[in-house]
């Protein structure tokens, strides 16, 4: 069968079915795709014992199915706060323990994966990384034994194509339990005076139509500001995402990074009960979406 597009693997032409990426957890797989709802938050960063077990606890009363930090933070400015490093890990996997959520954290090079993969259940590779090609082979044959699964963040400067290229990169080394994250990209809008980044929404119906992969959506990096994250994130799943990945902290007002577009749980239990609903009303709308582009 010859495949038209420049990513094989992951496209919908070469496997027309939604995938199901299963994260397995404590009370048995969570399963990601196909439309369903999984909501994946945390802090930015994970800052201390204290805050990463009260966030954990508050997001996982809110309904969030993942637990998100970061160990290793890629900053743009070097003195800011860079992670706790090793110590951030140990800390994330207590909270796994505590709550039974599993983590998903950030990867940032070649010589942290197999340090990350011991402690983590979803390995992230951030927006700056998508490019790092060396890095997309080395974790996908790194977790090809074990078939652990990829946050793949979208380029903040990559178009749809190369997007789909990176997670090509990952699937061709032996592992297609990657899920896709659009959040936000670079447009003339992103001097964050009013938004960080540019929220991709339209993005999502294309890379529902061209891949088959699980795509969930970041509004709180495609907006930077907390009061834009409730819209962005509902026209996300009207849109069609799989899900969400939002920062939350129980004291915003206090984070090392990201702050000002993190939520409090309380708000994000809200936000998920409007998800739900939009989602029940969209439900029929996503096996058209689903279609590859240009078929009936
Ligand atoms: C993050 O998710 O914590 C992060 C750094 O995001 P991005 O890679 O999208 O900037
Ligand atoms: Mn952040």
């Amino acid at each position: 069968m010859r495949i038209s597009r420049p990513y094989k693997l992951v496209s919908r032409e070469f496997r027309p079915a939604d995938r199901v990426v299963e994260v397995p957890s404590a009370a048995g797989p969570i399963r990601i795709g196909a439309g369903r709802l999984t909501f994946l938050a945390g802090p930015c960063a994970v800052e201390s014992e204290a805050q990463l077990m009260a966030t954990a606890k508050a997001v996982k009363a809110a309904g969030a199915h993942l637990l998100r930090g970061g160990a290793f933070k890629p900053r743009t400015n070097p003195y800011e706060f860079q992670g706790l490093g090793e110590d951030g890990l140990k800390l994330l996997a207590e909270a796994r323990e505590r709550t039974g959520l599993p983590v998903v954290t950030e990867v940032t090079g070649c010589d942290k994966i197999d340090l990350v993969m011991r402690y983590a259940d979803v390995l992230q590779i951030g927006t700056r990384n998508m490019r790092s090609y060396d890095l997309l082979k080395s974790v996908g044959s790194a977790t090809a034994a074990t078939q652990m699964p990829i946050l793949l963040k979208r380029g903040d400067n990559a178009t749809i194509v190369e997007f789909l290229n990176a997670a090509e990169y990952i699937a061709k080394e032996g592992n297609e339990n990657i899920i896709l994250c659009l959040r936000g990209i670079r447009t003339y809008e992103s001097d964050g005076k009013y938004l960080r980044n540019t929220p991709d929404i339209g993005a999502l119906p294309v890379v529902r139509s061209e891949c088959h992969l699980p795509v969930v959506f970041d509004p709180s990096h495609s907006t930077g500001k907390r009061y834009l994250v409730r819209p962005v994130a509902l026209a996300a799943i009207a849109a069609g995402a799989d899900g969400l990945l939002i920062e939350s902290h129980y004291r915003p007002d206090l984070a090392k990074c990201d702050g000002q577009q993190s939520v409090t749980p309380d708000e994000l239990k809200t936000l998920f009960e409007m998800c739900r609903k939009i989602r029940e009303i969209t439900q029929a709308d996503l096996s058209r979406a689903s279609r590859p582009n240009g078929r009936p």
